[in-house]
């Protein structure tokens, strides 16, 4: 082992030869390990086989989020992962009030930092994705069995009716920003496959609606 972690090991940690220790790939697999050396720019092991990372859900989560104010997509992407989230889509939509601007790449790099540090805080076997931001109207939702948005101004299905008559293995959920979603983005997104739900009756903001989905989903999926 190189770079950054070896620091944390030697310098933060103080672990030395002999120590036992968990390995994660960050890919989702995890090993029991010992350390065989300790130099000041790497870190040798004898580990045991490595298996799937018993932290990871079974259900993975999509959360595509609208750009809310500043500052709080931290603390969404920190809280959802610490919920299982598999990954993050920021998504501009109409109603959102920060309009983000190319190039994207530094904003994104600084919140996948927010996943890792998040992910190491957890001990998720697995550091989800942050992806490039997308505009509400071209999401592309192939790749999921079960598309939820929440939507404050459904009145009939609720997320939890949803999780009961869809299937939960690759679920992407969608929250809309402060000023919430127009009719005209919903029809959009229901064209899409996307179901509608409601998350009671209250009216959470939108960096609580993605913890709220998070938590419940999983209260419903995990044994
Ligand atoms: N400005 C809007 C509320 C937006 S809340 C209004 O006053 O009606 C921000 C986002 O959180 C919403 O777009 C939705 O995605 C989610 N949300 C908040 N409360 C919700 C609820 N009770 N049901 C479903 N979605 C909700």
């Amino acid at each position: 082992m190189r770079g950054e972690d070896v620091k944390h090991i030697s310098r933060v940690l103080r672990l030395k030869a002999g120590d036992a220790v968990q390995l994660c790939d960050g890919r989702g697999s995890e090993c029991e390990a010992v350390i065989e050396s300790v130099a000041p720019d790497s870190v040798t092991f004898r580990t045991q086989p490595w298996t799937g990372a018993k932290s990871e859900p079974d259900v993975s989560v999509t959360l595509f989020q609208c750009l809310p104010k500043a500052g709080k997509m931290e603390t969404i992407i920190q809280k959802c992962v610490e919920l299982g989230a598999a990954r993050f889509v920021p998504v501009q939509s109409e109603r959102c009030v920060v309009v983000l601007k190319p190039p994207y790449e530094g904003r994104v790099e600084r919140w996948q930092r927010v996943s890792e540090e998040a992910a190491k805080q957890s001990k998720r076997g697995r550091i989800p994705e942050v992806a490039l931001p997308e505009s509400l109207n071209r999401l592309d939702f192939s790749a999921f069995d079960t598309v939820l948005v929440a939507y404050e101004n459904e009145r009939t299905v609720s997320l939890k009716q949803a999780l009961r008559a869809h299937p939960c293995r690759k679920l992407a959920v969608i929250v809309g920003p402060e000023g919430g979603f127009s009719e005209d983005e919903i029809a959009v997104l229901t064209a899409k496959g996307a179901v509608s739900v409601s998350l009671g009756t209250r009216i959470l903001r939108t960096e609580t609606a993605g913890m709220a989905m998070l938590a419940q989903i999983m209260y419903e999926v995990e044994p």
